[in-house]
């Protein structure tokens, strides 16, 4: 395991280099215990060795029912091949990474079939940028054979880079300034949103939506001149239609490599744009878990999030993302090992910005959940993180239950022997609290209690039994109210 990580101050991109670079050494190991699979169906399947550049799509349901992945391997030759994981797929694995996979061909080698635990080894992380960062994006309009997509360009136009509100504006205030997304990539003085392009497919043939983007690329190289080199996210907005025929409102890639992409089937909803980039990003989905029973009751079911429904309009992100993405350093959050009260600033404002200041800089407080396990991954542990939220700018939407009040998500983290942790895996949002409002968790004996807020603000208490917070706590569960 590496642990020449660097400062617990690196942010965003960076952080996720260095848990990639951990990774290897996970893989590596796992590597080391590596054998052919047995057949147990005694059907001879070739074994196979390939080397190339993953890619992770992220599929989001039209329904939001439930989510779907797909991962794709990308050979030095040119080949694409389908990749089929068994067990447990590690959080961390993002679009850009190199792999050696270690499996069975499938469908005369279209598709490999791994065993996640021990056919995968990390060769080298995805590429990286700064920790303030300028992605250069175009939108690609695309119409086919019979559908187009109904709104002008004007109008996404607006909706990425130039509206009051916009995708490039949230992703600047959600991350302090820290992420945008500029209209201009080009120079030419006119946001890059290039179309429609028609592509040789009909709405109600294959989703093939792999084809679709490849036709757009050329056909915008050919007709419009679109130099796509210049631009490292690449979103296609597509006919409506598509979004009933193939069952999907967005997909992208999860992470980014050389380049990425995000499919968007429903032109006008501006949450959805939000939603595929930050998976782009590398952000997982923001689901609930409002009676705390360990699964998730809805992947999207978060409305504080913009990685929960696209439906639910302009917001910001949730604390474990924010930090996640290196928007809030983990500085400013605090670990509770101890009973006490504690002032949490405002997640949306910048603590140093906000006048007045809040008296404490903290923008979470993360409380230790010793009774969880996370199964094969042991750097990997449980947290509540417990933040303050208010409609103020592009939370102006949110929906009351948030207004300010105190947030409590389960967020699974990994830490390095160096100390450095990062979140991984999808989110839960468990409860919401008001003044005088508590959060219970008998089984390790916390009571989460917002006191009471001021404008920028909440006092919080956070009560643990003896030694809860440090893995030996049991029961002793308080009431709070
Ligand atoms: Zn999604």
């Amino acid at each position: 395991m590496r642990t020449d990580t660097p400062a617990i101050s690196a942010m965003g991109r960076r952080t996720r280099a260095v848990l990639a670079a951990a990774l290897v050494g996970v893989l590596a190991l796992c590597h080391g215990r590596w054998a052919p699979p047995a057949h147990a169906d005694g059907r001879r399947a070739a074994a196979a060795v390939r080397i190339g550049v993953l890619e992770v799509i992220q599929i989001d349901d039209l329904e939001e029912r439930a989510s779907r992945r797909r991962y794709l391997l990308h050979g030095g030759d040119g080949t694409r091949t389908e990749v089929v994981f068994s067990g447990e797929v590690p959080a961390s694995l993002r679009t850009g990474m190199r792999v050696r996979l270690h499996g069975r061909e499938a469908g005369g080698g279209a598709s490999l079939l791994v065993e996640a635990g021990s056919g995968l080894e990390l060769l080298q992380a995805e590429a990286t940028a700064s920790s303030t960062y300028a992605a250069p994006s175009v939108v690609l309009v695309v119409d086919f054979l019979d559908a187009s997509v109904p709104c002008p360009l004007s109008q996404i136009e607006d909706i990425m880079y130039t509206g009051l509100a916009s995708v490039d504006g949230d992703y600047l205030e959600s991350s302090f300034g820290r992420q945008s997304f500029p209209a201009d990539t080009d120079g030419d003085g006119a946001p890059d949103v290039f179309g429609p392009f028609q592509v040789p497919y009909t709405a109600g043939g294959s989703c093939d939506y792999y084809g679709w983007a490849e036709a757009a690329d050329q056909a915008a190289a050919a007709a419009a001149g679109v130099d796509l080199s210049r631009y490292r996210y690449r979103i296609y907005v597509l006919p409506t239609e598509i979004a009933y025929a193939c069952n999907f409102a967005g997909l992208g890639n999860l992470g980014c490599g050389t380049f990425c992409r995000s499919w968007i089937a429903i032109c006008d909803r501006a949450g959805t744009y939000v939603h595929e980039l930050g998976h782009n990003l590398g952000m997982e989905h923001a689901g609930t878990d409002l009676d705390n029973n360990g699964s998730i009751d809805d992947e999207y079911g978060d409305a504080s999030c913009s990685m929960g429904s696209g439906r639910f309009g302009w917001r910001q992100f949730n604390a474990p993302h924010k930090i996640q993405m290196g928007w809030v350093p983990w500085e400013r959050t605090v670990a509770v090992t101890e009973s006490g009260v504690h002032e949490v600033a405002l997640l949306e404002l910048d603590p140093a910005a906000a006048s007045p200041p809040p008296p404490s800089p903290t923008q979470a407080l993360r409380v230790q959940i010793p009774y969880l396990k996370t199964g094969k991954w042991s750097q990997e542990h449980y947290e509540y993180f417990i933040s303050f939220r208010a409609p103020l700018g592009y939370d102006a939407n949110l929906q009351p239950e948030f207004h300010w009040r105190t947030s409590v998500h389960r967020v699974r983290v990994r830490t390095y022997t160096s100390g450095t942790s990062f979140v991984v895996g999808p989110t839960a949002l468990v409860a919401t609290l008001g003044d005088g409002e508590s959060f219970v968790d008998d089984r390790m004996g916390l009571v989460v209690s917002q006191l009471w807020h001021g404008d920028s603000w909440a006092s919080v208490e956070v009560m643990l039994a003896a030694g809860g917070g440090g893995g030996r706590g049991k029961g002793g569960g308080k009431k709070g109210r």
